[in-house]
């Protein structure tokens, strides 16, 4: 290990109290989305362009998405460099400024915008989701300001808007519009992981949710041979999806957990009111995760074969929609330099052996594996995030931003 980073380390210990400060700070400027009655990132970013004016930083750029919801008319995106002896190469941590709504007060122990310390754990809407990132992120260029260090690569910080409802007036349209990250570079999204840091997730799966309405006819309950039970045949129907779309999409892969793809048959819509009538319409939904070596598309048409059969069977006819899609982005590679790196320095910090893992789906690193990059998510974290009495353990603060200074050397 360097013995600037080791510096750099030793700084970052004895940031206890910024740390919380920072959290305090931030968590007092909440970053709602105008939908959920919000005013976008403004104040926030404001804030942090403040901290790191402070902090020495001096290659800031801000990109505005066009939001005329919010009063400043634009999401903002926060673009910094710190520059390293070699600048060929960045290190990125990308977090994003807002937060999802505090929910219900009750459920709280606390007021949600406004930290409590327990302990190790600071209490406070968005201090995990994603302001540990985000802090962290500023602990490490504090650390760096204050230790005269230039680090061996570019540290780029990118403070990104709209994650929680979509990304894109986030990181879609620095992606789109902008050339932000180059072919070698370490993309780091700390939005994610476990609570001892073993997690390095570089692969997700696509996510489709599929609308089957099965259509009978509706009649007395006492004549049922007079109508089509629709109810029924969709019962039918989901017997057959259960066995027949595991054993078509069977490709296994252990990076995810569960190693397979999923088809779970979850909502059911409100159908008939009453014992005594035969349903002429029967609605359920399923939520499928599927392998990235498949095509989404293949899913709903294997959907629609079986909804064939117990249509020709039954008499009954049945309508499938996909509601939700998000195809897989193709997976960052389980040896590519983002992985190696974050494994070398998660070991030197916390002595723990972090592996490669696939999820379930839908995290904003898609966005950039779409795009061609590799990135991995990482964080040491409860995963607390959008629940109430949502914590960060300093500890983990700390430690991350410690992980993040060993990648830069
Ligand atoms: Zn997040």
């Amino acid at each position: 290990m360097s013995s600037e980073a080791q510096r750099v380390a030793t700084r970052i210990d004895s940031f206890r109290n910024l740390a919380i400060e920072l959290e305090r700070k931030l968590t007092a400027v909440p970053a709602l989305d105008p939908g959920s009655g919000g005013d976008g990132e403004e104040k926030k970013a404001q804030l942090i362009l403040g901290l790191l004016e402070q902090m020495g930083v001096k290659e800031i750029e801000v990109i505005r998405a066009e939001d005329q919801r919010v009063s400043s008319g634009t999401r903002p995106n926060i673009v910094a460099r710190i520059p390293g002896k070699d600048r060929s190469r960045t290190v990125w941590l990308m977090s994003h400024m807002d937060v999802v709504p505090a929910g219900k007060l009750e459920d709280w122990d606390s007021d949600p915008w406004e930290v409590r310390v327990e302990g190790d754990k600071i209490y406070g809407r968005g201090v995990e989701d994603n302001q540990q990132g985000l802090v962290a992120s500023l602990l490490l260029a504090q650390a760096l300001h204050d230790e005269g260090v230039q680090p061996a690569r570019d540290l780029g910080l990118l403070f990104v808007a709209d994650e929680e409802t979509g990304n894109r007036l986030g990181i879609e349209h620095l992606l789109d519009h902008h050339e932000i990250f180059g072919a070698d570079d370490i993309i780091v999204v700390p939005d994610g992981g476990e609570p001892d840091g073993s997690a390095i997730e570089v692969a997700e799966k696509g996510i489709v949710w599929i609308k089957v309405t099965v259509k009978g006819r509706s009649t007395h309950g006492s004549t049922p041979e007079r109508g089509i039970n629709a109810h029924l045949a969709a019962a039918h129907l989901i017997v057959k999806l259960d066995e027949a779309l595991p054993r078509r999409f069977d490709k296994r892969n252990d990076v995810f957990d569960p190693p397979e793809s999923t088809f779970a048959v979850t909502k059911i819509d409100p159908g008939v009111q009453n014992v005594n009538t035969i349903p002429g319409e029967h609605t359920f939904y399923l939520d499928c995760r599927v392998m990235p070596d498949y095509d989404l598309s293949q899913v709903i048409e294997a959907v629609k074969a079986a909804a064939a059969d117990i249509d020709a069977a039954r008499g009954t006819s049945t309508e499938v929609l996909a509601v939700q899609r998000m195809d897989a982005a193709p997976p960052t590679a389980n040896d590519a330099p983002v992985v190696g790196a974050l494994q070398r320095a998660i070991r030197t910090v916390y002595g723990v052996e972090a592996r490669p893992m696939g999820i379930g789906g839908g995290t904003v690193a898609a966005c950039i594996r779409r795009k061609g990059f590799s990135a991995a998510v990482w964080a040491r974290m409860d995963e607390t995030m959008h629940g109430p009495n949502e914590y960060c353990i300093v500890g983990n603060l700390l430690g991350d931003a410690k992980v993040f200074a060993h990648l830069l050397f």
